[in-house]
This record gives structure tokens, C-alpha cells and sequence, in this order.
């Protein structure tokens, strides 16, 4: 038997979309039990933006446990979280003017985004949540009902909250001219229209798993000021879009906006767990153990965290990531116009990129093809009709071309 099937034998009744045993990584280079290298164009779903096993990074870890530092300390103060504050709020949010405090709530992202819907509903004493259409939040019953994608949904889950999803910033309603932000003030601000004011909206400005659905400038500025005009809560989920990936440590900064909360996670421990929630000052307002947590003080995601965050003592790291972004649009473009029948859009931002097929299960192949060529690329979107780029951000320029070169044939293939 295959060492991977026989690993595989006792786990799950479905086909990983990779099959081998990965037994190395360095940056976006991954290594098979068979010492085949792959690309990696997934970087742990946007949590190794600082690529798999930095050299910094992992001497900071090693020499945080050779000295016996706490690994595990749920809330109670350490000098590995004492450290890491300090870099989030002097690196990051000052120079931001960004006056968040930060709670810790957990190891992943869904702890986050359930923690910022209790904290809204409770804030503003009021239960309706507004989501969009294609957002992905979670799996947990929280987070689910604010997830737009059915194929997640299940009418038996039951999921409980009392949630409206409005569409994305791609919806316009021409015979009224209102896009979905006007809908909402239309009803919200008549009171006889019988629309319950939602406690608070939360939006990702750019849907990752949606399938790269970038929310523009525009839409974004006016969803805050409604946000304001209604006293609404503005929550930006940042998990996949932060930490850089659009080329600001925060996605939400290309418009120009201040949300009431953010939550971050994924790259925030560069892929070990670490959830985070930001919150305006005085929407603080948990009494001590009302929301608590097991692993909420996972030392070594601060010591790596900290040190990661040390790329962002300048600008050199965020003019690396638009340098970068840019060759894997010029790129993606040209392979787009070679495949015409095949591609229907190529879409991004910094980092992230999408490259979006009319034709079904075309992207599923080519996730296939690169898998036998050394590429790790995924699909995204509601019916996997797009393939989506989330390398490490520090990925070299070399593993770069190369990855795009098997992406390049790996399209040829599927589409042959
Ligand atoms: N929000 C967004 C935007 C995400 O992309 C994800 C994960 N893909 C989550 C929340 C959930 O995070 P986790 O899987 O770490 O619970």
C-alpha cells in the first residue's frame, strides 16, 4: 500500500485534493515524502504569509523554549504576549492611528469572527447581524450564519442567529439605481418599514474564499458612513485579507476606513494559532470570564508574531509585496489572453489573486495538473470557478517564476 493511502486509510471517507505525505517546507517550497517539490500557491490558506519556517522566526522559537518560556498561559500576562503587544500596537496600529485595544480569543480565525458577533449584539443591545452574499466566516453555528455560501448550509444545523445577507458589492438594482448600502438605508432609516437595525455589518473587503471579489473604494466608504449615520457596527473580518496580503498590513486601509472591530488571525502567528479581535476603546465591554477560552495564550504564536511583525518596521516589505503583485498580474494576464474561451476574468490586489473559468470543473483541473507538475494551488468560489494565488508573501522571486511557469502549464493541460 501507498504510504499515503495507508496514512489515509483510517481518517475520512473523501479524497484529499493532494495526495502525498509533505514532510518539509522552506519559504513556498514544500517537499513529498518522495523528496518532490512543490511550490506552495496556497501558503496555509493566508496563514504563512510570512512563508513556512522563516530563519528569524524559528530562531526566536527555538530560543524561547530552550529558556523554558510558558507555552501555554491562557490570559495571565507573559513577557512572550507582553512583547507582542507592544510590536502590534508601536509597529502597527500607532503609526495607523489605530487606538484598538486587543483580545485575545483563541487559536483560530472562526473565534474571532464569533467573538465579534456577541461583542456587537451586546454593544448595541440589539440581535440582527448583516452579512453578504459569498462571504466566508467559519464553520461553527456563529460563524456559519454569516457564511453566504449554501453549500455550507444545512436547514438541520439549525443555525440560530438572526442574520440578513445583502449582496456584495457586485449587485445593482437598475430600476431602483440603488446598490445593496442603499437598500439598507432605505429600509433602516423607515421606521414603518418594519426592518430591524442590525447591530453591526460584517464584511470582507476582499472575499478570499468567496472566490476574489474585491469591494471598491467606494462601496466600502459608503457602507462605514451608514455604518456611522445608523450607529451601526462596522466589523472588517481581516483574516485572510490582512497581515499584508493586499499590500497594507490591513486591507481595510486602501479605502481609508475605521472599522468599530477587526478580526485578525491566520499569519498573525505566521501559522501557529493565534486569533485576535480589535476593538474601538469603549466597545470594550466584557465583564472578567464573560468570554473566555482554554488557548487563548499560546506563547509561541506571540514570540513568532512579534518577530514576523518586525518586516513592518518599514515600507520595505509592503513595496516587496506590490512589486511581487504586480509580475503575477502581468503574468496571470498573459495566460488569460492565451486561453480566451477558458478565462474570464483575472482579478487581485497585491497578493491575492483569482483567475476566474466560464467553464465548469476547468479550475478543479488545474489544481489537479499542478498538483503532478509541483504547484499546491486551490480553487475558491461558490462553484470552484476560480483558482486562486495566496503564496507566502515572502516567497522569492525564483519559486515565483517557477510556480507561475507550471501554473502556465498546467492551464495549457487542462485546457487541451
Ligand atoms: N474569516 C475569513 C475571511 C477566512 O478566510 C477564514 C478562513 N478561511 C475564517 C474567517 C475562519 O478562520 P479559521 O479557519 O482559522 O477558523
Amino acid at each position: 500500500m501507498d504510504l499515503f493511502e495507508k496514512y489515509e486509510s483510517n481518517v475520512r471517507g473523501y479524497i484529499r485534493s493532494f495526495p502525498t505525505i509533505f514532510v518539509k517546507a522552506q519559504n513556498a517550497t514544500m517537499w513529498d515524502h518522495t523528496g518532490k517539490t512543490y511550490i506552495d500557491f496556497f501558503g496555509g490558506a493566508g496563514s504563512l504569509n510570512y512563508g513556512h519556517n522563516d530563519p528569524a522566526i524559528k530562531r526566536a522559537i527555538i530560543e524561547y523554549i530552550e529558556r523554558d518560556g510558558v507555552t501555554n498561559a491562557l490570559d495571565k500576562a507573559t513577557d512572550a504576549k507582553y512583547h507582542f503587544i507592544e510590536k502590534l500596537q508601536n509597529t502597527i496600529l500607532k503609526p495607523r492611528g489605530l487606538d484598538y485595544k486587543i483580545q485575545f480569543v483563541g487559536p483560530t480565525g472562526t473565534n474571532a469572527v464569533e467573538t465579534a458577533l456577541k461583542l456587537a449584539r451586546k454593544v448595541k443591545q440589539r440581535s440582527k447581524i448583516v452579512a453578504f452574499t459569498n462571504a466566508y466566516h467559519g464553520h461553527t453555528l456563529g460563524a456559519l450564519a454569516v457564511t453566504g455560501n449554501e453549500f455550507y448550509h444545512d436547514d438541520y444545523y439549525g443555525v440560530p442567529l438572526n442574520v440578513t445577507k445583502m449582496p456584495f458589492d457586485n449587485y445593482f438594482d437598475s430600476e431602483n439605481q440603488m446598490d445593496s448600502i442603499d437598500m439598507m438605508r432605505h429600509y433602516y432609516e423607515d421606521a414603518s418599514s418594519g426592518y430591524e437595525v442590525p447591530a453591526g455589518i460584517i464584511v470582507e473587503t476582499i472575499q478570499g474564499e468567496g472566490g476574489i471579489n474585491i469591494a471598491s473604494v467606494e462601496w466600502l466608504k459608503k457602507l462605514e458612513k451608514m455604518c456611522r449615520d445608523l450607529d451601526i457596527l462596522l466589523i472588517v473580518d481581516d483574516i485572510q485579507m490582512g497581515n499584508g496580503r493586499t499590500g497594507n498590513f490591513f486591507s481595510f486601509e486602501r479605502a481609508g476606513i475605521k472599522p468599530d472591530i477587526v478580526t485578525v488571525s491566520k499569519s498573525i502567528g505566521t501559522g501557529l494559532p493565534m486569533a485576535i479581535v480589535l476593538m474601538r476603546p469603549e466597545i470594550d465591554q466584557w465583564s472578567p470570564g464573560e468570554h473566555t477560552g482554554t488557548f487563548r495564550g499560546n506563547s509561541l504564536a506571540f514570540v513568532a508574531g512579534a518577530k514576523a511583525l518586525e518586516r513592518w518596521d518599514n515600507d520595505t516589505f509592503s513595496k516587496e509585496i506590490l512589486a511581487k503583485g504586480a509580475k503575477v498580474e502581468q503574468r496571470m494576464k498573459a495566460i488569460a489572453a492565451r486561453f480566451p474561451q477558458h478565462i474570464g476574468d483575472v482579478r487581485g490586489l497585491g497578493m491575492i489573486w483569482g483567475i476566474e473559468s466560464p467553464v465548469e470543473g476547468f479550475c478543479g483541473q488545474i489544481s489537479r495538473e499542478g498538483f503532478e507538475r509541483g504547484l499546491i494551488a486551490e480553487t475558491a468560489g461558490a462553484t470552484d470557478q476560480v483558482i486562486k494565488f495566496l503564496a507566502p508573501l515572502t516567497i522569492s522571486e525564483a519559486e515565483l517564476d517557477k510556480g507561475l511557469d507550471i501554473l502556465e502549464a498546467s492551464i495549457t493541460a487542462a485546457a487541451a
